[in-house]
């Protein structure tokens, strides 16, 4: 134990000497919870004895108060959920890009910012998932064949105000073209058996009761759920295997546009992506590890394999405010 503590404070020792402007601290502002990005900065202190100051709040209020503060902000790194969120962090002149060997190579390049300002740390899909008592397989296919008439009235989805939802309408624009987008929308709004969910949750549990027989949603709210309830009649399905590719999303970070410790920001950013801290990241929350060498949850992986759609997702930015768009004209509430 005293060798141990001893050769901790000689490494920090040396670690100040090499680098005497590095401070030993960063500041994070997260969208994701405390439950969540405790246990791994208590992990990063430990190890590397940067202690992490954080706030938690939502999404909106972060940017907000980032815009805020400008130049005097205290916060180095922005956390959050969704690409489109990162997206806009970015459009704001919240971020900076920052260069990073470490990161290029631990995150496909689908799932980073093509201006390295932010980048996805854990993945999530947001896949099909279907009444097992009323529904094979083999009856589904892509997203867009839920629009077909064989699911007339069986459909559920969640509110298009989600920002999830407005991404995955974002990556259909880029793939297909606006029309054919907003064509599979109005399909799938005819189907509709019941109005829009406030959230994935309470539309898996209509699907589980047989309110409605499928509906698109993210992995980690079925992995909870069944968790909670593991005799819910639910399944969950991989669509356009044929096709593109199954849509996918992140939660990420990027460093701030004012960031006081921006390289300790980045050695932060750089641990997060590496394989120790992405189980952590992942596993929690259900999640997909993002670098591709690091497996998911034993919960996870026994979903199966599947094959992500590989655009990149700062389409879910550039295409956001189309997708809105899109969806009200399609009526999708
Ligand atoms: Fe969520």
């Amino acid at each position: 134990m005293k060798t141990l503590r001893f050769s901790a404070l000689l490494g920090a020792a040396i670690f100040a000497f090499a680098s005497p402007v590095l401070a030993d601290e960063v500041v994070v502002y997260s969208a994701r919870n405390e439950q969540l990005i405790k246990p791994l900065f208590d992990a990063y202190t430990k190890e590397t004895g940067v202690r992490i100051k954080f706030i938690t709040d939502k999404e909106g209020p972060l940017l907000q108060r980032l815009k805020a503060e400008g130049e005097n902000t205290p916060a180095d790194m922005l956390l959050t959920v969704d690409a489109g969120n990162l997206w806009e962090a970015a459009r704001e002149g919240l971020l900076k890009p920052v260069q990073s060997k470490v990161l290029a190579s631990n995150i496909p390049a689908h799932l980073r910012d093509p201006g390295n300002q932010w980048f996805g740390l854990s993945v999530r899909a947001r896949t099909i998932f279907y009444n097992t008592q009323k529904v094979k397989p083999a009856d589904l296919s892509t997203y867009e064949d839920l629009g077909s008439a064989k699911w007339k009235g069986r459909l559920c989805l969640r509110t298009s105000k989600k920002v999830y939802n407005q991404s995955l309408v974002a990556m259909m624009i880029a793939e297909h073209g606006e029309a054919k987008a907003e064509q599979a929308v109005k399909s799938w709004v005819a189907n509709l058996a019941t109005a829009p969910f406030p959230d994935d949750t309470k539309m898996l549990e209509a699907i589980a009761a047989g309110q409605c027989d499928a509906g698109i949603a993210n992995t980690y709210y079925f992995g909870r759920l069944m968790e909670k309830k593991p005799g819910l009649p639910l399944g969950i399905f991989w669509p356009n295997q044929k096709e593109n590719g199954v849509h996918v999303n992140v939660s990420g970070a990027g460093i701030t546009k004012y960031a006081k410790h921006e390289k300790e920001a980045l050695r932060l950013l750089e641990w997060l992506s590496s394989d120790k801290a992405q189980n952590l990241f992942a596993d929690v929350n259900l999640e997909y590890p993002v670098n591709p060498a690091v497996k998911p949850d034993a919960v996870v992986s026994a979903w199966g394999a599947f094959r992500q759609n590989p655009l990149n997702l700062a389409k879910a930015g550039e295409l956001q405010a189309a997708a809105v768009k899109l969806m009200d004209r399609a009526g999708y509430k």
